[in-house]
């Protein structure tokens, strides 16, 4: 039986130049043979191999074909196989001149049917019957049969090889059905590898193979391939108000609304979608002529994602976050691509202003970079090659030290330093700011306890929060654990969070800072001036300083109107009780403007650049008696504070 359970019949050929042999084989094989003194036995061997397949006497039934020479054998076998009535044995005479001899039918016959079982019938016994296997193989599919046969050997060799026949082509059909059956199976788990259940759009996995064959089409076509990567902004909230059946529907929704953009009015797919992460889609669009159109399918995506999406009955503005880079110009194979759109995804996530970043060759470099970069950042973590380097904020009245910020510093065991802007970002992608927060707290304490021991000391240090420690619920008692273990007024410490990071999370800065204020630690607001909404917040928090934004120092001697606004954040501060503190002051002109401008304190490197915690005290000495800094206020009075 095959495959589509077709019952074959006992299909037989024989081959001989010999007439009278010919009809030799149709009187045995044929379907009135009279078995002479042939026994019971031999019939019932043969209702045993065939079943149904027997005639009424239990006698097997074998439709036989003939031919006179080996090409026309060859013919005959391949027309079998072509009407899939294929034979089970083919009887071939070793010698048919003038044609080809019977070994070179079978080498033939079995290029042709690797099925077929191939009895080489001769007169002598060359050639060496273990030879025979060898030539047509397989070995079990040929056999020896000598001539002069008796009609019932020749029945019985034919009734056993049919036999042999469908029991093979029982297990080989059964193998095909297996073979058929696991190649289903695999088909149905690649889909599952390669799409996403949620949306139904391919996964990363198979949007990387998508791009390898987007980019080998493309090796002869025009233009260049684009990948956009587009993150949802701040989805695990939209998860964590609306509830999670609702952020799946809206991820259904996006992805029907790209698919839907980027097919054609037939319905025809213009481009790959599929989804990237958790919360980001790519899009992949061959054939892109020039910059102009790259930026018009940024800006399509964008669009498309921004418009409102109905939730829950009501409408949902979403914002986003794309990277966008192409081959070949950023890479030559799909990966480096993908990477490339990546690092312009990060940028954008990290970017207030631009919610597309177009990959430029200079990230290329950062992408490597940030990859090693990732690795070294857990060893320092680890060895405390990270520690806190000190900033002086000087008093505008009274000259005096009034205060240090806390610089994060990474110092490579080459001596070389990492900027707080490479490692503090990264180590918030990676999870880890709040390890970083605690080394810093602690090593800030460990600094100040090492200040005391050369007199007693009142000078606050302002350590910097990122979004990331506002959402640690253990805040709170982490710093007071550090204070508490290294001895440590709380008086001494403030804690600086970007005007940003406040108002990104109002709802989750809040409690956090008056729990912090109520235990007796100053809130700074830094970078103060570039969140864009009111300034109604800052009366509902426990501020206690403003740091007016660098960028409106720096930009000072040349513009009047930053002077104004500085004028009036300091107006503000003073209405509010708010003390102010101008960073960045870099000149004498800056400094005399902002000190004119009645600001509190200064910062930046007119006064000094940021130092190690060792060389603060010889920085103190040395301007002991230059108008910047006196000293007096370092040596302070013990009972004066709490
Ligand atoms: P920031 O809090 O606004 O810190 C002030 C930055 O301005 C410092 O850069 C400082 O070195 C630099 N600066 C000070 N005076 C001047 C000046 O006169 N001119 C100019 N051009 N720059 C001046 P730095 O140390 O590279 O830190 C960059 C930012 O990294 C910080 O900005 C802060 O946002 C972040 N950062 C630093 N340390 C930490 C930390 O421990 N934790 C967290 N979460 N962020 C940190
Ligand atoms: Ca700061
Ligand atoms: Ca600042």
């Amino acid at each position: 039986m095959d495959a589509n359970n077709t019952v074959f019949p006992n299909r037989v050929l024989v081959v001989d130049d010999d007439s009278l042999l010919i009809n030799e084989y149709l009187r045995c094989l044929g379907e009135d043979f009279e078995p002479d003194y042939a026994t019971a036995t031999m019939t019932d061997l043969e209702s045993v191999l065939f079943g149904e397949e027997n005639n009424e006497n239990g006698a097997a039934k074998f439709d036989v074909h003939s031919r006179n020479q080996g090409e026309a054998a060859v013919e005959a076998v391949k027309a079998a196989i072509a009407s899939n009535s294929p034979y089970a044995i083919v009887f071939l005479d070793i010698r048919m001149p003038p044609g080809m001899d019977g070994i070179e039918a079978a080498k033939q016959i079995r290029l042709v049917d690797p099925n077929v079982n191939i009895v080489i019938v001769t007169g002598s016994v060359s050639p060496a019957p273990e030879n025979i296997g060898k030539q047509i193989p397989p070995a079990d599919k040929v056999f020896f049969f000598q001539k002069p046969f008796h009609a019932m050997e020749c029945r019985q060799l034919a009734a056993a090889l049919c036999g042999k026949w469908h029991a093979d082509m029982a297990l080989r059909s059964a193998n095909e059905d297996l073979e058929r059956r696991v190649e289903e199976r695999t088909a149905a788990l690649q889909k599952l590898a390669y799409f996403d259940v949620v949306t139904r759009l391919p996964n990363q996995l198979l949007l990387l193979e998508e791009l390898k064959a987007l980019i080998e089409k493309a090796e002869d076509t025009e233009g260049d391939t684009v990948v956009v990567l587009i993150d949802i902004d701040r989805f695990s909230f939209i998860n964590e108000t609306l509830g999670y059946d609702a952020g799946t529907e809206l991820l259904r929704s996006i992805a029907n609304r790209l698919s839907r953009t980027f097919c054609d009015e037939m319905g025809q797919r213009m481009a790959v979608v599929g989804r990237f992460g958790a919360d980001e889609f790519a899009i992949l669009v061959p054939g892109i002529a020039n910059d102009s159109e790259i930026r018009k399918l940024a800006e399509l995506v964008r669009d498309t994602v921004e418009a409102p999406f109905l939730i829950n009955g009501r409408d949902l503005f979403l914002k986003v976050s794309i990277g966008v880079s192409w081959h070949p110009v950023h890479g030559r194979d799909a990966k480096s691509v993908f990477r490339c759109a990546e690092a312009g995804l990060h940028r954008s996530m990290r970017s207030l202003n631009n919610s597309i970043t177009y990959y430029h060759s200079e990230m290329r470099y950062r992408a490597r970079y940030k990859f090693d970069l990732e690795a070294e950042l857990r060893e320092a973590i680890e060895t405390g090659d990270i520690r806190a380097h000190y900033q002086p904020q000087q008093c505008t009245v009274s000259g005096e030290l009034a205060g240090l910020e806390a610089l994060a510093r990474w110092t490579r065991p080459d001596g070389s330093t990492v900027p707080p802007s490479d490692f503090i970002p990264l180590s918030e992608e990676m999870g880890i700011s709040d390890v970083i927060f605690e080394s810093i707290m602690r090593s800030v304490c460990a600094d100040i306890s090492s200040w005391r021991e050369q007199g007693d000391w009142k000078i606050p240090v302002s350590v910097n929060l990122s979004a990331h420690q506002l959402r640690n619920r253990d805040l709170v008692s982490l710093i007071k654990g550090i204070l508490k273990s290294e001895k440590i007024d709380k008086k001494l410490i403030n804690l600086e969070l970007t005007e940003t990071v406040l108002l990104e999370d109002l709802t989750i800065a809040q409690p956090v800072l008056n729990d912090l204020a109520a235990y007796g630690f100053g809130i700074h607001i830094d970078d103060f001036g570039t969140g864009y909404s009111s300034l109604s917040y800052l009366a509902q928090l426990p501020v206690q300083t403003i740091k007016i934004d660098q960028a409106f120092i720096a930009q000072l001697s040349e513009s009047d109107v930053n002077s104004r606004v500085i004028e009036a954040i300091v107006a503000l501060g003073k209405a509010m009780k708010l003390e102010v503190v101008a960073e960045g002051v870099e000149t004498d002109q800056q400094y005399a403007i902002v000190r004119r401008l009645s600001c509190d304190l200064v910062q930046g490197y007119f006064i000094a650049r940021p130092m190690p915690a060792d060389q603060l005290l010889t920085w103190i000495e040395g301007h002991e008696d230059t108008q910047c800094i006196k000293k007096k206020s370092v040596v302070v009075d013990m009972d004066t504070q709490r």
